[in-house]
Protein backbone atom coordinates (compact mmCIF):
# COMPACT_ATOMS: atom_id res chain seq x y z
CA UNK A 1 0.00 0.00 0.00
CA UNK A 2 2.54 2.28 1.44
CA UNK A 3 6.12 2.09 0.89
CA UNK A 4 9.09 4.12 0.97
CA UNK A 5 12.41 3.06 -0.42
CA UNK A 6 16.19 4.36 0.93
CA UNK A 7 14.26 7.74 1.17
CA UNK A 8 16.80 10.92 2.17
CA UNK A 9 15.27 14.32 2.92
CA UNK A 10 16.41 17.39 4.66
CA UNK A 11 15.39 20.93 4.57
CA UNK A 12 17.01 23.31 2.13
CA UNK A 13 18.24 25.67 5.07
CA UNK A 14 19.26 22.62 6.58
CA UNK A 15 22.67 21.16 6.34
CA UNK A 16 21.72 17.78 8.43
CA UNK A 17 20.04 14.99 6.78
CA UNK A 18 16.38 14.77 8.99
CA UNK A 19 15.83 11.28 7.01
CA UNK A 20 18.68 8.95 5.75
CA UNK A 21 17.60 6.10 3.83
CA UNK A 22 14.31 5.09 4.77
CA UNK A 23 12.78 2.08 3.83
CA UNK A 24 9.35 0.89 5.26
CA UNK A 25 6.03 -0.38 4.13
CA UNK A 26 2.39 -0.35 5.15
CA UNK A 27 0.21 -3.25 4.11
CA UNK A 28 -3.62 -2.11 3.10
CA UNK A 29 -6.00 -1.52 5.75
CA UNK A 30 -2.98 -1.61 8.54
CA UNK A 31 -3.36 0.90 11.61
CA UNK A 32 -0.19 2.29 11.72
CA UNK A 33 0.98 5.03 14.95
CA UNK A 34 4.14 6.42 14.40
CA UNK A 35 5.69 7.62 17.48
CA UNK A 36 8.53 9.58 19.05
CA UNK A 37 9.44 12.88 20.70
CA UNK A 38 8.68 16.22 19.40
CA UNK A 39 11.06 17.94 16.56
CA UNK A 40 12.03 14.22 15.49
CA UNK A 41 10.50 14.34 12.23
CA UNK A 42 7.14 12.47 12.28
CA UNK A 43 4.94 15.85 10.51
CA UNK A 44 7.70 15.56 7.98
CA UNK A 45 7.04 11.62 6.25
CA UNK A 46 3.58 12.81 6.36
CA UNK A 47 4.68 15.83 4.43
CA UNK A 48 6.92 13.60 2.02
CA UNK A 49 3.61 11.15 1.41
CA UNK A 50 1.50 14.24 0.42
CA UNK A 51 4.16 15.78 -1.63
CA UNK A 52 4.48 18.97 0.01
CA UNK A 53 7.62 17.82 0.44
CA UNK A 54 10.36 16.28 -2.21
CA UNK A 55 12.60 13.62 -0.97
CA UNK A 56 16.42 14.38 -2.09
CA UNK A 57 16.57 10.66 -3.12
CA UNK A 58 14.59 7.92 -3.18
CA UNK A 59 11.41 6.91 -3.87
CA UNK A 60 7.44 6.63 -2.20
CA UNK A 61 4.96 4.36 -3.38
CA UNK A 62 1.30 4.09 -2.91
CA UNK A 63 -0.21 1.38 -4.33
CA UNK A 64 2.70 0.47 -6.35
CA UNK A 65 2.72 3.67 -8.35
CA UNK A 66 5.00 6.60 -7.26
CA UNK A 67 3.75 9.48 -5.61
CA UNK A 68 5.28 12.03 -8.27
CA UNK A 69 2.97 10.49 -10.95
CA UNK A 70 0.01 9.95 -8.44
CA UNK A 71 -3.27 12.08 -9.39
CA UNK A 72 -5.87 11.40 -6.58
CA UNK A 73 -4.90 13.22 -3.97
CA UNK A 74 -3.94 12.00 -0.26
CA UNK A 75 -5.96 11.71 2.92
CA UNK A 76 -4.46 14.45 5.01
CA UNK A 77 -5.14 15.39 8.39
CA UNK A 78 -2.68 18.03 9.85
CA UNK A 79 -1.47 18.82 13.16
CA UNK A 80 -3.57 21.74 13.52
CA UNK A 81 -5.71 21.21 11.60
CA UNK A 82 -8.06 24.19 12.54
CA UNK A 83 -11.77 24.18 10.31
CA UNK A 84 -12.44 28.17 8.63
CA UNK A 85 -14.28 29.65 11.18
CA UNK A 86 -15.67 32.16 8.37
CA UNK A 87 -17.72 28.53 6.80
CA UNK A 88 -20.09 25.91 8.27
CA UNK A 89 -19.65 22.76 9.02
CA UNK A 90 -20.66 21.38 5.86
CA UNK A 91 -18.80 23.96 3.83
CA UNK A 92 -15.80 23.40 5.88
CA UNK A 93 -16.21 19.64 5.62
CA UNK A 94 -17.11 19.51 1.60
CA UNK A 95 -13.49 21.45 0.71
CA UNK A 96 -11.45 18.53 -0.42
CA UNK A 97 -14.74 17.92 -3.49
CA UNK A 98 -14.63 21.79 -4.00
CA UNK A 99 -10.75 21.57 -4.43
CA UNK A 100 -11.62 18.30 -6.85
CA UNK A 101 -13.97 20.70 -8.81
CA UNK A 102 -17.59 19.51 -8.22
CA UNK A 103 -19.53 22.58 -8.04
CA UNK A 104 -20.15 23.89 -4.97
CA UNK A 105 -24.02 22.46 -4.13
CA UNK A 106 -23.35 19.52 -5.44
CA UNK A 107 -20.40 19.24 -2.60
CA UNK A 108 -22.37 20.61 -0.04
CA UNK A 109 -24.91 18.38 -0.54
CA UNK A 110 -22.28 15.07 -0.76
CA UNK A 111 -20.62 16.35 2.74
CA UNK A 112 -23.69 16.48 4.22
CA UNK A 113 -24.76 12.81 3.67
CA UNK A 114 -21.81 12.11 5.33
CA UNK A 115 -22.17 14.20 7.84
CA UNK A 116 -25.85 12.64 8.94
CA UNK A 117 -24.41 9.16 8.76
CA UNK A 118 -21.56 10.35 11.20
CA UNK A 119 -24.45 11.89 13.40
CA UNK A 120 -23.41 15.57 12.78
CA UNK A 121 -26.79 16.37 10.10
CA UNK A 122 -27.95 18.96 13.04
CA UNK A 123 -24.70 21.13 13.00
CA UNK A 124 -24.53 21.08 9.34
CA UNK A 125 -25.52 24.74 9.10
CA UNK A 126 -23.27 26.06 12.50
CA UNK A 127 -20.25 27.32 12.66
CA UNK A 128 -16.70 25.76 14.34
CA UNK A 129 -17.26 27.78 16.68
CA UNK A 130 -20.25 26.47 17.80
CA UNK A 131 -19.29 22.87 18.55
CA UNK A 132 -16.54 21.10 20.77
CA UNK A 133 -13.07 20.17 20.36
CA UNK A 134 -13.86 16.40 19.91
CA UNK A 135 -16.80 17.35 17.37
CA UNK A 136 -14.53 19.71 15.59
CA UNK A 137 -12.68 16.72 15.30
CA UNK A 138 -15.04 14.37 13.49
CA UNK A 139 -15.61 17.52 10.96
CA UNK A 140 -12.02 17.52 10.33
CA UNK A 141 -11.87 13.35 9.86
CA UNK A 142 -15.04 13.16 7.64
CA UNK A 143 -13.22 16.29 5.52
CA UNK A 144 -10.37 13.85 4.92
CA UNK A 145 -12.53 11.38 4.20
CA UNK A 146 -13.59 13.65 1.62
CA UNK A 147 -10.43 13.14 -0.41
CA UNK A 148 -11.71 9.67 -1.58
CA UNK A 149 -8.14 8.61 -0.37
CA UNK A 150 -7.90 5.03 0.95
CA UNK A 151 -4.96 6.03 2.81
CA UNK A 152 -5.43 8.35 5.76
CA UNK A 153 -2.52 10.33 7.53
CA UNK A 154 -3.67 11.89 10.97
CA UNK A 155 -1.33 14.37 12.77
CA UNK A 156 -2.07 14.03 16.36
CA UNK A 157 -5.51 14.38 15.50
CA UNK A 158 -7.10 14.64 19.41
CA UNK A 159 -3.44 15.59 20.90
CA UNK A 160 -5.46 18.87 22.29
CA UNK A 161 -8.30 16.97 23.47
CA UNK A 162 -9.08 16.49 27.40
CA UNK A 163 -8.46 12.83 28.18
CA UNK A 164 -12.13 11.97 28.77
CA UNK A 165 -12.61 12.89 25.16
CA UNK A 166 -9.86 11.99 23.49
CA UNK A 167 -10.95 8.07 24.51
CA UNK A 168 -14.20 8.55 23.04
CA UNK A 169 -12.56 9.71 20.03
CA UNK A 170 -9.91 6.94 20.04
CA UNK A 171 -12.92 4.38 20.16
CA UNK A 172 -14.79 6.29 17.49
CA UNK A 173 -11.93 6.34 15.31
CA UNK A 174 -11.72 2.40 15.26
CA UNK A 175 -14.79 1.78 14.83
CA UNK A 176 -15.11 4.44 11.75
CA UNK A 177 -11.67 2.33 10.42
CA UNK A 178 -13.02 -1.18 10.75
CA UNK A 179 -16.56 0.36 9.06
CA UNK A 180 -14.09 2.49 5.75
CA UNK A 181 -12.03 -0.23 5.40
CA UNK A 182 -9.27 2.67 5.17
CA UNK A 183 -5.43 2.17 5.47
CA UNK A 184 -4.51 4.94 8.72
CA UNK A 185 -0.92 6.18 10.13
CA UNK A 186 -1.97 7.56 12.84
CA UNK A 187 1.43 10.31 14.61
CA UNK A 188 0.90 10.30 18.44
CA UNK A 189 3.40 11.13 21.57
CA UNK A 190 0.80 9.14 23.95
CA UNK A 191 2.04 5.32 23.87
CA UNK A 192 -1.27 4.08 25.32
CA UNK A 193 -3.11 5.47 22.08
CA UNK A 194 -0.96 4.18 20.23
CA UNK A 195 -0.82 0.69 21.76
CA UNK A 196 -4.79 0.68 21.88
CA UNK A 197 -5.47 1.98 18.09
CA UNK A 198 -2.82 -0.21 16.06
CA UNK A 199 -1.20 -3.15 14.78
CA UNK A 200 1.91 -2.40 14.70
CA UNK A 201 3.26 1.11 16.31
CA UNK A 202 6.55 2.71 14.54
CA UNK A 203 9.16 3.95 17.26
CA UNK A 204 11.45 7.10 16.32
CA UNK A 205 14.43 7.02 18.64
CA UNK A 206 17.14 8.46 16.52
CA UNK A 207 17.98 11.72 14.40
CA UNK A 208 18.17 11.70 11.23
CA UNK A 209 15.80 8.94 11.18
CA UNK A 210 17.25 5.90 9.09
CA UNK A 211 15.06 3.32 10.57
CA UNK A 212 11.59 3.61 12.31
CA UNK A 213 11.98 0.40 15.32
CA UNK A 214 8.67 -1.95 14.88
CA UNK A 215 6.40 -2.98 17.47
CA UNK A 216 3.44 -5.86 16.79
CA UNK A 217 1.15 -5.09 19.44
CA UNK A 218 -0.55 -8.20 21.11
CA UNK A 219 -4.03 -8.27 20.77
CA UNK A 220 -6.46 -8.47 17.69
CA UNK A 221 -9.33 -6.28 16.83
CA UNK A 222 -12.13 -5.38 17.86
CA UNK A 223 -10.49 -4.46 21.07
CA UNK A 224 -11.48 -2.25 24.03
CA UNK A 225 -9.33 -0.62 26.45
CA UNK A 226 -8.99 -3.46 28.87
CA UNK A 227 -6.47 -5.02 26.43
CA UNK A 228 -4.26 -2.41 27.26
CA UNK A 229 -3.98 -4.04 31.00
CA UNK A 230 -2.58 -7.42 30.02
CA UNK A 231 0.80 -8.03 31.15
CA UNK A 232 2.41 -8.08 27.75
CA UNK A 233 0.75 -4.88 26.90
CA UNK A 234 2.56 -3.33 30.19
CA UNK A 235 5.38 -4.52 29.28
CA UNK A 236 5.80 -3.11 26.02
CA UNK A 237 4.20 0.24 27.57
CA UNK A 238 6.81 0.48 29.77
CA UNK A 239 9.76 -0.01 27.08
CA UNK A 240 8.09 2.54 24.96
CA UNK A 241 7.89 5.07 28.08
CA UNK A 242 11.53 4.53 28.86
CA UNK A 243 12.77 4.94 25.40
CA UNK A 244 10.59 8.23 24.30
CA UNK A 245 12.12 9.09 27.80
CA UNK A 246 15.84 8.79 27.79
CA UNK A 247 15.41 10.62 24.52
CA UNK A 248 14.20 13.65 26.50
CA UNK A 249 16.80 13.67 28.49
CA UNK A 250 18.98 13.80 25.69
P1 LIG B 1 7.74 16.30 14.56
O1 LIG B 1 6.46 16.26 13.77
O2 LIG B 1 8.30 14.94 14.85
O3 LIG B 1 7.59 17.09 15.82
P2 LIG B 1 8.73 17.79 12.26
O4 LIG B 1 8.67 16.81 11.17
O5 LIG B 1 7.66 18.82 12.32
O6 LIG B 1 8.84 17.03 13.67
O7 LIG B 1 10.12 18.56 12.21
C1 LIG B 1 11.35 17.88 12.24
C2 LIG B 1 12.49 18.87 12.26
O8 LIG B 1 12.52 19.61 11.05
C3 LIG B 1 12.40 19.88 13.37
O9 LIG B 1 13.70 20.07 13.89
C4 LIG B 1 11.88 21.12 12.71
O10 LIG B 1 12.36 22.27 13.34
C5 LIG B 1 12.45 20.99 11.31
N1 LIG B 1 11.57 21.62 10.31
C6 LIG B 1 10.24 21.39 10.17
N2 LIG B 1 9.72 22.09 9.14
C7 LIG B 1 10.76 22.79 8.61
C8 LIG B 1 10.90 23.70 7.51
N3 LIG B 1 9.86 24.03 6.73
N4 LIG B 1 12.14 24.19 7.27
C9 LIG B 1 13.19 23.86 8.03
N5 LIG B 1 13.14 23.01 9.07
C10 LIG B 1 11.94 22.47 9.36
MG1 LIG C 1 4.62 17.08 14.16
Amino acid sequence: MLKFYDVNFRYENNEKYLIENLNFQVDNREFISIIGPSGCGKSTIFRLITGLEKADSGNIFINDENINNLKGYIGYMPQRDLLMPWRTISENACLPLEIQGKNSKEAKSEAEKLLEAFGLGKYKDKYPKDLSGGMKQRVSFIRTLLTGSDIMLLDEPFSALDAITKISMQEWLLEQWSNLKKTILFITHDVEEALFLSSRVFVISEKPITKLKEIIVPAGYPRDRHVLNIPEMMDIKEELVNELKQRVEL
